[in-house]
Order: structure tokens, then sequence, then C-alpha cells
């Protein structure tokens, strides 16, 4: 496996801030990722995906990344049933799966990402999640070792999933019912016409910053807008006025910039609201201290 040195993550994710990795493997097959996590024997490392969700430091990472390619972006519709690899784009699968007259999938409509990526996260809409589909996901331990995992077992919640951050997904079949296909081409038409009408489609971001706080407190676009942050722009990085839970790249941001609105934010939303704000996005190169005052917990 090649090792790429010195290689910039800004392009590789959405919002496209972001320093470099000091080294970057594209496996393309299972094989390729054992050797390359075996020769990592243990070092930690991280998994990008389409970087959809992950916000990178100005000063980058200090560990290997790993993009999964190749054979890992497969798709096979079966009776009932979708096999998918982790590399597979979401909107990839979502199209295949309505143009099928697959039915279940409505919630991940024009999500931008990776199944890898989706797994981790259990994105999906505020009730359900990815996970709520997968009859078997496969993963690869820091070992080499490859297991099958079921929901119960990875024992998913609300963006997020309870498997060791170090493993690595590979795929997994999920189900997909053969459906009234007129619906669900209408129903998912509707539901990407509601998304890009409400949310950021046209700059980039990392989606939604804030997971809902839930009663009494509501969304987090409610949240944000009470304490006065819609529209606040830090360098070039802007709460947008559309939907104030997305933090857009106008062109040169940095990850400082970023961070910096979403500390004041949380900051506003604990000292006037008494809420305490979670980030959704994943943070990969911050300070403890930086974490910590943005409320994330990795
Ligand atoms: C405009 C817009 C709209 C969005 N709408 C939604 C929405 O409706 N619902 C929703 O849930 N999310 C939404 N998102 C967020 C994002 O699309 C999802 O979280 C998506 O699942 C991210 O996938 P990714 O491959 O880009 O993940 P990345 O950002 O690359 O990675 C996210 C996390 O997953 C891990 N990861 C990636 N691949 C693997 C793998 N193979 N194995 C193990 N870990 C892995 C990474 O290490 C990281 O921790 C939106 C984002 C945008 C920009």
């Amino acid at each position: 496996m090649r090792w790429e040195a010195d290689v910039s993550l800004a392009p590789l994710t959405r919002l496209g801030v972001g320093g470099p990795t000091p080294r970057l493997a594209r496996p393309d097959s299972e094989g390729s990722l054992r050797a390359v996590v075996q020769s990592l024997a243990g070092q930690p490392f991280l998994v990008l995906g389409g970087g959809a969700n992950t916000l990178v430091s100005d000063a980058g990472v200090e560990v290997p990344v790993l993009i999964l390619i190749g054979g890992f972006d497969r798709l096979e519709l079966l009776e009932g049933e979708i096999r998918t690899g982790a590399a597979t784009q979401i909107p990839a699968f979502v199209n295949q799966a309505r143009q099928a007259g697959r039915d279940g999938f409505l919630f991940l409509e024009a999500v931008p990402g990776t199944i890898g990526g989706a797994l981790r996260m259990n994105a999906g809409s505020a009730d359900t999640g990815l996970w709520n589909r997968a009859l078997w996901v496969e993963a690869m331990t820091p070992s080499g070792d490859t297991l099958r995992l079921t929901a119960a077992e990875a024992k998913p919640r609300y963006r997020g999933v309870d498997v060791p951050e170090e493993w690595v997904f590979l795929g997994g079949v999920f189900s997909a019912p053969a459906g009234d296909a007129e619906a669900i081409r209408k129903a998912h038409l509707e539901r990407r016409r509601q998304k890009v009408e409400t949310q950021v489609y046209d700059l980039p971001s990392c989606g939604s910053t804030w997971k809902n706080p839930g009663p009494p407190f509501g969304t987090a676009w409610e949240v944000v807008d009470r304490v006065g942050m819609r529209g606040a722009r830090r360098g070039n990085a802007l709460i947008t006025e559309k939907h104030a839970n997305f933090i857009a790249n106008l062109g040169g941001a940095r990850a400082e910039d970023v961070l910096a609105l979403m500390i004041e934010t949380r900051r506003r939303a604990r000292d006037d609201l008494g809420v305490e704000l979670e980030p959704e996005i994943r943070f990969w190169g911050f300070t403890e201290d930086e974490l910590c005052a943005v409320g994330a917990t990795a």
C-alpha cells in the first residue's frame, strides 16, 4: 500500500477547511485495508468518508488518515435488501433505492457523504437513522479482524453508535422491501425539495452544527436564533441566515473562525437559556481545551 505524505485535508472535506495529515492511504479492498491497519500496529489513525460532517483544525492532524476507495464503493440490489460498501456515496445509494422502488430510505434523501460515515453517525432524521435499516454491518478492528454487527450489538442512538472509534466500517446489508415506486419517487422528490429550500446546499458546510437539545429547548436552530447568533460572521465563516444550525465557508474560512462561532453560540446558549449545546460535527486535530470549550467529547 502506497502512503501519500503531507496531504491537505481541506479539499477532502465538504467544508473545505483544515490542515494536513502527515500520511494518507487509500485502501481499495479488505485485504489492502487489513495490511494498512496491521502495519500501523495499534497506532492511532482516522478514517475519512466524504468529509461532510468533519471539521479539521487549521494545524491538521498528527495521525495517519485512511480513505476507503475502489472495492468499497459497490452496491448490489437483491430481493428485499441492498448490499453496499462503506465508500458508496449516500446519494448514489438513495437514488438506486428510489429508482428500484425500494422503501425505507427517505430519511437519507439529500444527505451527502458515504455509507461508512453514515454508519458512524447513524445519519438520518430526528427520529431515525441508517442503523434502523441495517440487517448486518461489517467492521474491521485495528488488529485486522473482520466481524459482523447487528443493530442490537451496535446500539445506535441519535447521531452516534456504540462501536469503538478505531473500528472501520466496511459496508453492510440493509433491509429494502419493494414498495409503491411512484409514491416513493414523489416522497423523495418532496423531501429533497424541502431540504434544499430550508438547508444550505449552495455553500460548503458540515451540515447541522449542533444536535437538537430536545424538550423544552426545541431544535438547535431555534436555540442559535434565540441567542442572536443567526447571521454571525467570523472571518469567512458564517452562521447562515437561511438555517441557523449551519456554518458556511464563504471562501478561505479557517477552522479557528468556525470554532470561535461555535464557542460563542454555546456560551450564550448556556448563559442566556441554560441549555448545553452538544456538537453534531466531528472535530479532528483540536486541543483538549478547544474540544472542551465547544462541548465535544471526542
Ligand atoms: C448540506 C448537508 C446536509 C446534511 N443533512 C444531514 C441529515 O439530514 N442527516 C444527517 O444525519 N446528517 C446530515 N448531514 C451530515 C453528513 O452528511 C452525515 O453525517 C454523513 O453521514 C457524513 O458522511 P461522511 O462520509 O461525509 O462522514 P465524514 O465526515 O467523512 O466522517 C464522519 C465520521 O465518520 C467516521 N467515518 C467515516 N467513514 C468511516 C468508516 N468507513 N468507518 C468508520 N468510521 C468512519 C469519521 O472518522 C468521522 O468520525 C448533512 C451534511 C450537509 C453538508
